[in-house]
């Protein structure tokens, strides 16, 4: 095998997808993941650093004659917080659901929910995580709920607030970026672009689930108004205000006329990150990392979600999974996230390896082979 890390020196070009694929999408994720494993070494959680430095540092493809390309091989860290697991984690899910949903929506439409309670500060974090997680299993036990839904998946996602001043962007919204326009709420408490944004620093966790209903649903007595959803969720938080308990149409005008596009939306917003890397490494006009405030959100998203269960499937969903043979334990497979055949390595005809160092991924080495198992070990 050739071993030669000296890319110049590979025969012939390497495949352009892969190329962009870890220029476009791997090598972000591992700066990120470098920034990460900065902060937690100023924690003196060294253990945790050394991990995320190393994560996605050796990655292996292999080519097959029918023109697939497939990930084979690399050393993923699985840190809770690592960007390039949380990519990985994410496209997994991505794909599993959509696996999924595709076999439910033969006898069910889906219901989107956006559940939530107040914003908390760092060191609230960790209780306010569970205490949502338990008002989710008071609430998908509840009769009501149980009459409504056939199933549910249901993921944790954990943002933070880091402008410091009221943005146009905050109080206009936008589309592009899923942000609500929140003008209506600063105004309410006398505030105005410029000024200090009322909940800089804060965190908020809440809960994406999308949930299966016979296609009766909409029309019997079991259907659930966007103010009793409230009401419930509400009860089931045991607060003294209204929670958030936002309810969507996944749309579907009959079975045959499914909108692929809100449906795979959908299915996007609950497979995405649980915490997004732009929510912890913080950085400055000049783009240098903002340390303490880096630092203690590091430390307040790595103690709210540690042993947490990020996804979880039920009823419907939970037996759809298991006859696919998908179960939520993610961080066992963090290389093979599509959900299709898997193709054995031993019929691929190309084995090409890569290294990150100085600053970008290096073909060092390139072996095309006939059926051998030549993988190093
Ligand atoms: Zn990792």
């Amino acid at each position: 095998m050739q071993d030669d890390n000296n890319t110049k020196s590979v025969d012939c070009k390497e495949p352009e997808t892969i190329r962009k694929e870890l220029d476009d999408k791997f090598k972000p994720k591992k700066e990120q993941g470098l920034l990460l494993s900065d902060s937690y070494r100023r924690l003196e959680l060294d253990k945790r650093a050394v991990k995320v430095m190393e994560c996605g540092t050796f990655l292996e493809w292999r080519l097959y004659e029918n023109g697939d390309q497939r990930l084979n091989h690399a050393n993923f860290c699985k840190d809770r917080l690592c960007p390039m697991c949380s990519w990985r984690r994410s496209l997994k899910v991505f794909g599993q659901l959509s696996k999924v949903m595709e076999v439910l929506r033969e006898l069910y439409q889906f219901v989107f929910l956006t559940l939530s309670m107040k914003n908390c500060t760092a060191e609230e974090l960790s209780q306010a995580i569970s205490a949502l997680l338990g008002a989710w299993d008071r609430f998908s036990r509840t009769v009501p709920f149980k009459n409504a839904f056939e199933g549910f998946f249901r993921a944790l996602e954990v943002t933070r607030d880091t402008d410091p001043i009221i943005t146009p962007l905050m109080w206009y919204g936008s589309k592009k970026s899923h942000r609500k326009p929140k003008a209506a709420y600063y105004q309410n408490q006398g505030l105005s672009i410029g000024d200090p944004n009322p909940t800089f620093d804060t965190y908020n966790a809440h809960l994406h689930v999308i949930t299966a209903v016979l296609p009766s649903y909409f029309k019997k007595g079991d259907y659930i108004s966007q103010q009793q959803m409230i009401q419930l969720w509400r009860r089931a938080c045991k607060v003294d205000y209204d929670p958030t308990a936002h309810i969507q149409k996944i749309t579907q005008k009959g079975l045959k006329d499914v909108s692929e596009i809100d449906m795979s939306a959908a299915i996007a917003e609950v497979a995405k990150y649980s915490v997004k890397s732009r929510d912890f490494i913080v950085k400055d006009r000049f783009g240098n990392v903002v340390e303490d405030i880096t630092d203690s959100g590091v430390l307040a998203f790595l103690r709210g979600l540690t042993g947490r269960r990020l996804y979880s499937y039920g009823g419907c969903f939970k037996k759809a999974a298991a006859e696919l043979g998908i179960t939520d334990k993610l961080d066992d497979d963090l290389v093979n996230t599509e959900t299709g055949e898997v193709l054995a390595p031993e019929l691929s005809y190309m084995i090409l390896q890569y290294s990150w160092m100085m600053g970008c991924y290096n073909l060092v080495s390139k072996e095309r082979h006939m059926n051998i198992d030549i993988v190093p070990d």
